[in-house]
């Protein structure tokens, strides 16, 4: 359970549009006599201190305490009147994120990891109306390591929550290789976002936890879960980010779509499809007359989803981990899942039938297409067999039917359909 939530602040909840590094260049031209004096330093994920030390240095100014002190107080000066002139704006999904987080049955701390000094950066936030959203940070003024002052954020926060908080407690917010370094200093979750200039490419080639367009793309509650949840989260988002999806056909599965065809008649309900992709299934299902709910661990997958779909209140997407227990998906009168269970390790599986029983209102029905992978392979896909099938599921299902289904070029003879029925009652008394 995530506990603390460290937001930077440049370029990833607000771009100045270069407030600071102009207040830099006139401070640098007006105190200390050298015009384009900063023009060298290079800012992005750096610290005020650290950058105020290098222009010393490279000016052949005394790289002295008293200097540093003198730059910073015009600097915020100047600051404040660039900010006054040109205040930039919110990143996406900003605002939304913080009330969504705030929002929370138990709200993580909201904090600052920035390079900007303290000042600096409450003119920023005050810029932007978001002075009042965050109870504690560490700041350029702090240290000028930023790994440094992620040890400070979170000591800070451990001081306010009376414990020492470990990392896998807290998630970092950032836009540059520093901010997923300074994550990694102290085994933070990272959510890497590309608002500040550096491409997704570059930042998931430093292993954060997840790396996404904008914060729009993530929900508070997948922040509070720990940013990736799991290793597999990474792992699917970055299939998404790098096009590598295969699996993907671009529309919905012929063994769907016959179905649906065959069924018209059945009573529509709500439908859940877990591992929903682009959502071309959830598509299908709420074409047929059902209200559809898609979800998928991978933020980019849910945001394809989206923009796939027209606006309808009978089909939404989530970016949600269905294997999580308290999921808080329950009561649906279909679960659809096409190779999803292929997909899951063998140690999971139990948690994917214990997953689709909770979903599912007692006498519900489960309808899967399934990948048969008979040899046991390194997947995902991973083994799949009809016995295994069977053996998992008939606990808490009871089987309707099976058949060969209609399949992709390629798949034929290599997929089956099945048909269960939920058992009312606790699948752990269904199965002992
Ligand atoms: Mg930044």
């Amino acid at each position: 359970m995530i506990r603390l939530v460290l937001f930077d602040i440049d370029g990833t909840l607000i771009r100045t549009g270069g407030a600071g590094i102009r207040a830099f260049g006139r401070t640098a031209d007006q105190i200390f006599g050298k015009p384009g004096g900063t023009d060298a330093l290079r800012f992005h994920g750096r610290t005020d201190t650290s950058l105020i030390r290098e222009f010393l240095r490279t000016n052949g100014i005394a790289d002295a305490p008293w200097n540093v002190r003198h730059f910073l107080d015009a600097y915020v000066f100047l600051l404040d009147a660039e900010l006054r002139r040109h205040p930039g704006e919110l990143c996406p999904g900003v605002r939304e994120l913080i009330a969504a987080l705030r929002a929370l049955p138990e709200p993580p701390l909201l904090g600052l990891l920035t390079g900007n000094v303290r000042l600096g950066a409450a003119l920023k936030l005050v810029a932007h109306r978001l002075g009042e959203e965050f109870v504690l940070g560490a700041f350029g003024d702090d240290h000028e390591d930023r790994n440094q002052l992620a040890v400070i954020a979170r000591d800070r926060a451990s001081r306010r929550l009376g414990r020492r908080l470990a990392g896998e407690e807290i998630v970092v917010i950032g836009d540059t290789a520093a901010d997923i370094a300074c994550a990694h200093h102290i085994g933070a979750h990272c959510v890497a976002v590309a608002t500040g200039g550096e491409s997704l490419a570059d930042l998931l080639a430093r292993s954060p936890s997840v790396a996404v367009d904008s914060l729009e793309q993530i929900s508070a509650g997948w922040v509070a879960r720990g940013g990736a949840q799991s290793e597999n989260a990474t792992q699917w988002e970055n299939l998404y980010q790098i096009g590598d999806t295969r699996w993907d056909k671009g529309e919905p599965a012929p063994g769907l779509v016959d179905f649906l065809s065959r069924t018209s008649d059945a009573v529509r309900g709500r439908v859940l499809v877990p591992g929903c992709g682009r959502g071309h299934d959830a598509r299908a299902w709420a074409a047929a007359g059902h209200t559809v709910v898609g979800v998928d661990l991978a933020p980019s997958a849910v945001t394809a989803a989206r923009s796939l779909a027209s606006p309808s209140a009978a089909l939404t997407f989530e970016q949600w981990d269905f294997l999580r227990p308290d999921n808080g998906l329950t009561e649906f009168d279909w679960v659809f899942e096409h190779t999803l269970f292929c997909a899951i390790s063998p140690s999971q599986r139990d948690a994917y039938v214990e997953a689709i029983h909770q979903c599912l209102r007692p006498g519900g029905q489960f309808l899967a297409l399934h990948y048969l992978q008979p040899r046991d392979e390194s997947g995902p896909p991973f083994s799949v067999t009809v016995a295994e099938i069977e053996r998992r599921f008939s606990a808490g299902f009871e089987l309707l039917q099976h058949w060969v289904p209609p399949s992709f070029p390629g798949r034929e003879q290599r997929e089956r359909m099945f048909l269960w029925r939920r058992r009312p009652g606790a699948i752990r008394k269904l199965r002992s």
